[in-house]
């Protein structure tokens, strides 16, 4: 058995676990990263790609998401990583829908967030895939950005090693932490400091911690379309009506109640499955549509096409593309605390798990990871 050492010891090749490499490594420390897969397979692959700060609440969280997306565009612009920094669209088809939204561009600003509200037409100008019948105007916000999560994930490891001289150990489950000594493969590693970002593995490593931590799964069904032809771009990103009773950082508009009363009366169905519609592209062109919510720490391991089809039914009343085709569906599993936006615990001196960002892990993975290691 090798005997190795480095400065700091990063458990998982998910983006929270490179957030953690590459913050450390550009403070100068001697980094190792541990992969158990071959390649990235947790939920940092299997999402929109959105770095979405629309989504969080105001003050901190919000704050964070746009230190991660500053953070963000410096790797973007340093990995040569493909990105659309093409903002947001909220689009809206009903009076409930607009009033919210409206409020919002009324009350947000003040708080921080860029917004505002855009008329039918001017929607239109900036969108070619919104659908234009019933349409009554939509939230505009320049800060959402998309990165590919295939390529993100699988040309980053090498940029961090290649730059910034971090070592990678793919194909190496980690399956012992006693520092300053990290067991992984057949090595044993010294090292100071241990960040653990395994994603929704909660038990293996510090089994006691995670039984009380409270954090569950949470199985997200998801779909892509064919490249679209001629390189057709879909611009901003888009969200409907739906999504406005999801994110918490709607929560600050006074109708928001009478808006989710109104679906959950309406549409039970799309309550019963968490289901809101998210619209983004990717570097080759397909377009990446999803997605559901079911919690438990059981995760179905069989896909519900029925779900499939009451994301495919909401997306046909604001969104439309010259190549509807799908040809990939998947799901995702991620970590989530109910109450926590994320959570970080200390299992052992030099020792910090850094998990459960949920629904917003890409989003805040560089600003997640800068707090942890107090940048
Ligand atoms: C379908 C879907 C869509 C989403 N869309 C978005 C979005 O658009 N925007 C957004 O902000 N967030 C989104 N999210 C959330 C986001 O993807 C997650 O919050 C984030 O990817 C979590 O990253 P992670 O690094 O903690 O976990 P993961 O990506 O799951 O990575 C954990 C890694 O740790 C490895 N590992 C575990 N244990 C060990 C061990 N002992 N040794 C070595 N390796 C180990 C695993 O193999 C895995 O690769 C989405 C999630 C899903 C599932």
């Amino acid at each position: 058995m090798s005997q190795t050492r480095a400065d700091v010891a990063v458990v998982g090749g998910g983006i929270l676990g490179l957030a953690h490499a590459y913050h450390a490594a550009k403070a100068g420390k001697r980094v190792v990263l541990f992969e158990r897969s071959p390649r990235a397979m947790g939920a940092s692959i299997r999402n929109f790609g959105m770095v979405w700060p629309m989504g969080q609440p105001a003050g901190k969280m919000h704050q964070m998401a746009m230190t991660s997306r500053r953070h963000w565009l410096d790797v973007i612009a340093a990995a040569k990583l493909p990105h659309y920094p093409t903002g947001s669209l909220h689009v809206v088809y009903r009076e409930d829908e607009a009033t919210v939204a409206q409020e919002f561009a009324a009350l947000a600003p003040a708080q921080g967030f860029d917004v505002t509200w855009l008329n039918a037409a001017q929607v239109l100008e900036r969108s070619p895939a919104v659908v234009p019948e019933g349409l009554l105007g939509g939230l505009w916000s320049p800060t959402e950005v998309v990165v590919d999560p295939r390529v993100t994930l699988w040309t980053l490891p090498s940029f961090l090693s290649e730059q910034l001289g971090v070592t990678l150990r793919y194909n190496t489950a980690v399956t012992s932490i006693d520092l300053p000594r990290v067991t992984a493969g057949g090595e044993t590693w010294e090292v100071d400091t241990v960040y653990v970002c395994g994603g929704d593995d909660f038990q293996t490593l510090y089994p006691a911690v995670f039984a009380e931590s409270g954090i569950t799964r949470c199985k997200l069904q998801m779909l892509r379309t064919a490249a679209q032809p001629n390189q057709w771009q879909l611009g901003p990103s888009l969200a409907a009506g739906l999504t406005l009773r999801f994110y918490s950082s709607f929560g600050m508009c006074p109708s928001l109640p009478q808006l989710k009363a109104r679906i959950a009366a309406e549409t039970p169905e799309y309550d019963q499955w968490g289901i809101h519609v998210l619209v983004s592209q990717t570097a080759a062109g397909e377009i990446t549509l999803g997605d559901t919510h079911e919690y438990g720490l059981a995760v179905d391991i069989f896909d519900k096409p029925e779900l499939d089809d009451l994301v495919l039914r909401y997306l046909a009343t604001f969104a439309r593309f010259p190549d509807q085709t799908i040809t990939q569906r998947w799901h995702g599993v991620y970590a989530k605390h109910p109450d926590q936006p994320y959570c970080r615990f200390a299992p052992a001196p030099g020792v910090q798990v850094v998990t459960a960002p949920g629904g917003s892990g890409m989003t805040l993975s560089f600003g997640l990871a800068a707090e942890t290691l107090s940048l």
